[in-house]
């Protein structure tokens, strides 16, 4: 196997001082196997090799379990304002005095869709009740058939505020156009882009120039670190404050609606110091089966969840089979409180 000449450095691999020439001889022959290949820096102490190549590729052969290798220090982090790396303490992120990250884990619940006025009076003041901290539904939403409902649009943005208003809540919607930034951000307190657009770059921008907070899911077929460089293009612009959710991605199995890939929480909290969200109802697509990952999510770190709720599940306009009812909403969000204060955490 070749590499190119022009491959990018990816990792410093620090010897033992101790090392002998063999074990440095084993690494730079690892290397080589994995079509990669490895220049020992000269002049220094002990002897650090630096490894050209596929970062997967490198990454994959755990150097710092070899004999003789002391760590491995991966360099040129792809994402670079969103990694940890930039910053060591979490960020926290406020609206309208409630929090997220941190020791804040953010309840976010609400219809997936703004059907009326009614509908969304009572779902909002159902969740309140029961404690959640911030209401979510789409008045945009982005449908797989241009002949399913495509939801209220400016007409639900005017029910999401009335809604605020009665609770108290802040709001989390999704935009889904360039076009209706100014619209949305106008009544939003946290801007929703969802996994169909994670990598919109034109909306991503935009929204990076706005000085609301960004709540980003994941895209269904996207990889940890393409999240993360999609939330890089929001902090690039000037928007500090993102929101990164996971929401399940497509696998070969179909038991459940997407694969909630709960590991991405752990793999995300390292890599960033942004807040992380999971979205158990858009994962599960069975309302029976969201408390389960909930607490998945919440023992796995999360920084909160975002949960569908409908008065009448069974009429919802969007997403029917997943939405709890709210007349069970108190008891699933008792739940999650109790075990959102075992992780040492509130709610809000
Ligand atoms: C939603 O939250 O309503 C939604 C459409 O989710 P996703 O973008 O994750 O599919
Ligand atoms: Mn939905």
């Amino acid at each position: 196997m070749s590499v190119d000449d022009s491959a990018e450095i990816q990792l410093l691999v620090m010897m033992d001082a101790s090392a002998n020439d063999d074990q440095v001889e084993e690494v730079l022959a690892l290397l080589t196997e994995a079509g990669s290949y490895g220049r020992v820096a000269p002049g220094s102490e002990s002897i650090v090799i630096g490894a050209f190549g596929d970062r997967e590729a490198l990454k994959s052969l755990v150097l710092e379990e070899r004999d003789g290798v002391e760590s491995v220090v991966p360099i040129r982090k792809p994402y670079k304002l969103v990694s940890s790396e930039a910053s060591p303490e979490p960020t926290v992120i406020q609206t309208r005095g409630k929090r997220v990250g941190g020791d804040h884990f953010a309840l976010i619940a609400g219809p997936c869709t703004v059907e009326s006025r009614e509908q969304t009076l009572s779902t909002a003041r159902a969740v309140q009740a029961a404690g959640a901290s911030m209401l979510r539904g789409g008045a945009f939403k982005p449908r797989t058939s241009p002949y399913s409902f495509q939801g209220l649009g400016l007409e639900g943005l005017a029910i999401l505020e009335e809604a605020r208003e009665d609770t108290g809540l802040p709001l989390a919607t999704e935009l889904m156009d360039p076009r209706h930034v100014e619209a949305v951000v106008e009544v939003a307190d946290v801007i929703q882009i969802g996994a169909r657009n994670m990598q919109n770059f034109l909306l991503l921008s935009e929204v990076g120039k706005t000085d609301k907070p960004v709540l980003l899911k994941r895209g269904s077929s996207a990889s940890v670190e393409e999240l993360l460089m999609a939330a890089e293009y929001i902090l690039k612009e000037g928007n500090p404050r993102v929101i990164l959710c996971e929401r399940g991605i497509k696998t070969f199995e179909r038991s459940t609606r997407f694969t909630l890939d709960i590991g991405a929480v752990p793999v995300l909290k390292e890599e960033t110091h942004l807040p992380v969200i999971v979205d158990p109802s858009h994962a599960a697509g069975r309302r029976e089966l969201v408390p389960a990952l909930a607490r998945a999510a919440v023992a796995a770190g999360a920084d909160g969840i975002i949960v569908e709720a409908h008065p009448e599940p069974e009429h919802a306009l969007c997403d029917a089979p997943q939405q709890i009812p709210t007349q069970r909403f108190a008891a699933f969000a008792e739940e999650i409180r109790r075990l959102v204060e075992v992780m040492g955490k509130q709610i809000g």
